[in-house]
């Protein structure tokens, strides 16, 4: 969401700077102001925030009559968005300008949390200690004084960033009831900069995991998702088993450990072992559908473990693995267009090995399935996580690059209209003749139209009724 105006490099800068002349203009209007959260403790580690928050002793009210242009995007909650100025993308919802837009929140208490996700009732508050203790965790509790750099820690997070250690602000089990998704948050933290919880958040975790459910299934995907995505997909998911929550979420995964696998095939170890391969090798930034492709491509195999004589099998894994990955995506309600390619790359996982044999017209098919450089990829990261023979991988590759792609992709030879020009009904059987026509086209039997209208006339009578 970086506007057109604004390069890539320049954006973060711009961002940054504009977030400060947040701070100053707040300050000369004589309100207090700071840089907090998750820019504080990246600027502090040297990486660059994905955004950038202020928070203010102004009211909502006071910073929309400061700034000439806002978006009270979460009034109820104190928070309102401030575009970059001239950033034509700042959609006037604001829905989708926080890429492109300072988040100002006002000083405030969260109140009672009935639900196990939202305060029941927030309060205004002229001071910044309250506002640091409704936040999660010590590292993301830090304020910044932009004007002089100097820090404001009111609850020990720059200790614990210097030691690497993920810990609630205040009582652990009573911040986790508050809003179950913090759970979460610890994990998606711990893996991204590789620290450790400490002791007593990680307990509170554990007893607390079987009311993760509070949280709604979109905010469960969501923050998935990013562990997913962010890098340290392998490290979030041993730590999401370690403390409770894998069994919780997704106990179809975690019903892979111990599931052994033939060892000629899978020299690496278990399901889980496997599937924990891939993860790691996940490319950063990852597609959401190529993770979570990768995190469930085998999730039929323990349900469809047998010891054969000759050796372990799963038969049937990917068909059983198909309904099982719907039956996720469904849970966790992924969209329609997402669950579709999350199943494509469940269901075509194992075809790579028989591209050698494939038919010219199975295989053009096959390599035109929508975002197949995903299928490629996963099938990549399968073959290096188990046996290391990628030669199916490249004969695809090679294949692929040696058809050109108006012989890939041709022009349909004939359409609907030849087809009641020869004297058929439109009907659902129009679509099976052109695919046999496209068929035999891919396969390089037929070059024109004349010849498709000769295969048509050949092979599919005008009136199906008499073909018996
Ligand atoms: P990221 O780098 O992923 O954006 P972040 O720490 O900036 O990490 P945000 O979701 O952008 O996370 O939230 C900004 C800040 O708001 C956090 O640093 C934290 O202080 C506070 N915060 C966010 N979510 C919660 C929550 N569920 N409970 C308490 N405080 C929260
Ligand atoms: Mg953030």
């Amino acid at each position: 969401m970086i506007s057109s105006e604004h390069s890539r490099e320049q954006h973060p800068r711009m961002l940054k700077d504009f977030a400060i002349s947040i701070v100053r203009t707040l300050r000369e209007h004589g309100h207090q102001a700071y840089l907090v959260g998750g820019c504080v403790r990246d600027l502090l580690l040297g990486r660059e925030p994905a955004d950038y928050d202020v928070t203010t002793s102004a009211s909502p009210n006071e910073v929309m009559q400061i700034f000439p242009e806002t978006y009270a995007v979460g009034a109820q909650f104190g928070v309102v968005l401030v575009p970059l100025p001239a950033s034509p993308q700042a959609a006037p919802s604001g829905q989708s300008a926080h890429g492109n837009a300072v988040e100002v929140a006002t000083f405030r208490s969260d109140i009672g949390y009935s639900d196990g996700r939202h305060p029941d009732q927030i309060r205004f508050s002229g001071d910044p200690a309250e506002d640091v203790a409704r936040r999660d965790f010590t590292i993301n509790g830090l304020l910044l004084d932009p004007m002089t750099g100097e820090v404001l820690d009111l609850v020990g997070g720059r200790d614990d960033l210097n030691a690497g250690v993920i810990r609630t602000i205040g009582d652990p089990a009573r911040r986790f009831s508050e809003d179950k998704l913090r759970m979460l948050r610890a994990v998606r933290f711990a893996a991204r900069f590789g620290y450790t919880i400490e002791p007593g958040t990680f307990s509170a975790i554990q007893s607390l995991a079987p009311m993760i459910h509070q949280v709604s299934r979109e905010r469960v995907r969501d923050e998935l998702t990013k562990m997913l995505t962010e890098g340290h997909a392998r490290r979030a998911f041993l730590l999401l088993d370690d403390v409770g929550l894998l069994r919780e979420l997704l106990p179809e995964i975690e019903a892979m450990k111990g599931v052994e696998q033939p060892p000629q095939f899978h020299p690496e170890g278990d399901v889980f072992v496997h599937t924990l391969m891939l993860l790691d090798k996940l490319p950063h930034p990852c597609a959401a559908t190529l993770a979570w492709g990768a995190l469930l491509h085998d999730v039929g195999k323990p349900p469809t473990f047998r010891v054969a004589p000759d050796r372990i099998r799963f038969d049937g894994h990917v068909a059983v693995g198909v309904k099982m990955a719907e039956e996720i995506c469904r849970r966790l309600h992924f969209s329609n267009a997402d669950t579709a390619q999350i199943l494509a790359l469940v269901e075509n996982h194992m075809r790579f090995a028989d591209a050698p044999r494939m038919k010219d017209s199975t295989f053009k098919r096959f390599i035109r399935m929508p975002g197949f450089e995903q299928h490629l990829a996963l099938h990549r990261m399968d073959c290096e996580s188990s046996h290391g023979d990628l030669s199916s991988y490249n004969f695809t590759l090679q294949k692929m690059a040696s058809i050109p792609p108006e012989v890939m992709r041709p022009a349909p030879l004939i359409t609907g209209d030849d087809l009641i020009a020869l004297g058929h009904s439109p009907g659902p059987r129009f679509k099976e003749v052109l695919a046999a026509v496209e068929d035999e086209q891919l396969e390089g039997r037929l070059a024109d139209r004349e010849q498709a209208v000769e295969f048509v006339r050949c092979h599919f009578s005008a009136n199906p009724a008499s073909r018996k």
